[in-house]
Parts: C-alpha cells; sequence; structure tokens
C-alpha cells in the first residue's frame, strides 16, 4: 500500500510555505511495526534527490556565478574537488563572497598551505580500523564507512583524506563480520563519507543486517544529506528505520541557521519520530561567533532537533584557514552558555586520537573564589 501522499513540488524550486508543525525531539511513541505511516511524510517523489544529487555543481566558475561573487581566492582544487548540491546554493545570499554557506564548500587557495601540526590523518583513524570497512574508536560502539562518498564537500572535512578505497564502502553486509564477533558493541553508527548517500535498497539491506545482530541495541546514522538535499528523507527511508527493531538516532550536521530553510524542516519534521541531534564544527569566518550559534540552536530548536557536539576543527591538511583558537573557542561557549537555556547549549569538544571518547572543553566558569 502506498501510504505516500503524491502530492509534488519541483525538486528545486524554493518553498514559500512555512515550516510543518514539528515532532517532539526524541518522540518515543513507535508505530507498531505493521503501520509505519507517518503523516508527517515529505512530499518529494521518490528520486528527487538523485536528480539532485547528479545535478550537483562540481565547477568554481559556475557556483561562483550562480551565487554572483567574483573569482578572487576560489581555486579549483583537484584532490578534493568541489561538489555542492543546488538546493543548498539556493540558501546563499547572492552577491555576498563571505555568505558562511559559501565559505564551507568554496575552495581557497589557503588549503595548498602545509601548516606545521596539520596532517591527513590527526585523528588516528587509519589505526582506529577493526576490519575493512570497520573503525573500533570507543567502547560498546563501532563506526561502519557505509560509503565513500557526500553529496557535498566540506572543505573542512576531517576525512578528506581518509583512503576510502581501502574501505570498501558500501561492499554491504560482509563488513559487519567485526561486529557481530563482539557482543560489547550494542550501538552501530553508519557513518562514510555519507550513509544516506547509498540507494534505498542498499540502506534498507544494511539496516537489515545490523538489526539481525542481537546484541546491537541501538543505529546512529550521521548524515549531512537532509541538510543539503531535504529530498533524501524519501518513504522507503522513513520506512526501513520505522520498521526496524533498532533504537534509531540521526545525527545532522548543520553548522550555521541559514542551512536551516523550509525543505530542511519538511525533511527533519518527517524523521521526527526518531532522536535527532546536531552536531557542528566551530568554523572560522563561518560561526565563530556566539549569536551567530545561538540563532543556529534556537533555528535547531524549532525544527525539532537539540544540539548536540560543537567539535574544535580537526587539525587536517588543507583546513589551517578554519582553526579557531581554543581560548576564543571557550569564550564563545561561555557567552552561549549565558544566553541560552542548557538544553540548546552544544559540549564543545575535541577529539584526541586514542582517547575514551570526545574530550569536553573546560568552559564553565570558576566558582568566585576557586584556585587556578
Ligand atoms: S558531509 Fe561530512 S564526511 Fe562529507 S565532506 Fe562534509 S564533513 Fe566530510
Amino acid at each position: 500500500m502506498n501510504l505516500v501522499r503524491t502530492r509534488m513540488i519541483p525538486a528545486t524550486a524554493a518553498s514559500t510555505r512555512r515550516p510543518p508543525a514539528v515532532a517532539r525531539v526524541g518522540a518515543s511513541a513507535r508505530a507498531p511495526d505493521d503501520s509505519p505511516a507517518n503523516d508527517l511524510r515529505p512530499l518529494w517523489p521518490p528520486h528527487a534527490w538523485r536528480r539532485e544529487l547528479a545535478a550537483a555543481v562540481t565547477d568554481v566558475g559556475e557556483l561562483l556565478a550562480l551565487v554572483g561573487v567574483a573569482e578572487g581566492a576560489a581555486t579549483a582544487a583537484t584532490d578534493f574537488p568541489l561538489r555542492v548540491p543546488r538546493p543548498y546554493i539556493a540558501r546563499m545570499r547572492h552577491g555576498d563572497a563571505a555568505d558562511p554557506l559559501l565559505r564551507q564548500v568554496l575552495p581557497t587557495a589557503r588549503e595548498a598551505r602545509a601548516v606545521p601540526g596539520y596532517s591527513a590523518d590527526p585523528l588516528g583513524e587509519r589505526n582506529a580500523a577493526a576490519s575493512p570497512g570497520i573503525l573500533r574508536k570507543y567502547a560498546g560502539r563501532a563506526l561502519v564507512i557505509a560509503s565513500g562518498a557526500c553529496a557535498v564537500h566540506c572543505r573542512y572535512c576531517f576525512r578528506r583524506h581518509f583512503p576510502y578505497a581501502s574501505h570498501r564502502p558500501g561492499a554491504g553486509a560482509p563488513e559487519l563480520a567485526a561486529v557481530r564477533a563482539d557482543p560489547s558493541v550494542r550501538e552501530v553508527i553508519l557513518s562514510g563519507g555519507d550513509p544516506l548517500l547509498l540507494t534505498d535498497g542498499h540502506f534498507a539491506r544494511l539496516v537489515a543486517a545490523v538489526a539481525a545482530i542481537d546484541h546491537v541495541r541501538t543505529l546512529r546514522i550521521h548524515t549531512r544529506l537532509p541538510v543539503v538535499i531535504p529530498q533524501r528523507v524519501t518513504a522507503a527511508l522513513l520506512d526501513t528505520l520505522a520498521r526496524t527493531r533498532l533504537r534509531v538516532v540521526v545525527v545532522l550536521h548543520f553548522n550555521h541557521g541559514n542551512e536551516v530553510d523550509d525543505h530542511c524542516a519538511r525533511a527533519i519534521a518527517a524523521l521526527g519520530r526518531f532522536v535527532l541531534l546536531n552536531q557542528s564544527v566551530l568554523l572560522r569566518g563561518v560561526n565563530d561567533d556566539a549569536d551567530v550559534l545561538a540563532m543556529l540552536s534556537e533555528r535547531l530548536f524549532d525544527i525539532g532537533v537539540l544540539p548536540y557536539y560543537l567539535h574544535m576543527p580537526d587539525a587536517v591538511a588543507g583546513t589551517a584557514h578554519f582553526d579557531v583558537p581554543e581560548t576564543e573557542a571557550v569564550a564563545i561557549h561561555r557567552r552561549l552558555i549565558a544566553v541560552l537555556p542548557g538544553y540548546l547549549v552544544p559540549r564543545l569538544v575535541r577529539e584526541i586520537p586514542g582517547a575514551e571518547g570526545k574530550q569536553p572543553l573546560p568552559t564553565a566558569p570558576r566558582p568566585p573564589g576557586s584556585a587556578g
């Protein structure tokens, strides 16, 4: 039975509708397995996202022409080429070279600078591979490199140099052998690349393979696709997630409030029965400002997503120009604590290779009279 509403919108048309009503964050009420219907289904046809993916802009000159910005310091990066979907471009401010969305995707000559302390694998992920396609960084969790590709190429990406070819991304269930063999794994994280770049059928088979491992309780999906191509939230994807026995957590990746538009809101609302969290990266020239981050938190809350992590940028070769010094980051975070309710303040963290988890930065002001 096709439970999807059939009203369609053009895949690239900017919507003027207000966002739909938003489901509660982490709503625990689950539909019975035989009734995955969700009255917040998205309204796009099933292949709209693939058309958007195929139409993504890969030429710097075309991107600049679309946003009405002169070339300046932009460059055609070869090792990590430009890729940006048009629904994301539509949210950039025309004529503004400092637009925070444009800055996240536009390659510049600064990426070619060698900076001491910056390397291809600052997080030691190549040493964290339990087997091809599986990273084991933290106790109880296993990360599956489900895809070696992304819909957007974020210039600051911590995996921009990751050797995806040697991890057989997208190979399917065989890489889960390491998870099957270790009963301590309670949570499987689908990452990449972006796991939602798998087709609906491939994604459903992967989820079923994870669900078939008795000791796994939780499925976490790290994705930026609902941000850059909201049409990716298809009825088939929702059905797969609604029917699995696994508790589903979706970790989105918004960095700026301007990334939230009506299309995103609609896609996120359709995911509203799952736990929805957001992780951001603190980026120079994008969101290194407490007011900008506060606005992001409020917009996330409006669409039913809770801020989770604010990551310090990793020391990845080619990304030094995005760095924000720790003292400045702490000051920004303290300001967030001052202006937002606690549930809208993301944890400011740094990833340190070999550590037992993400390391929180000590940002709470010291009580008066305390030592140090
Ligand atoms: S979507 Fe995530 S993994 Fe892909 S380029 Fe952006 S930051 Fe990197």
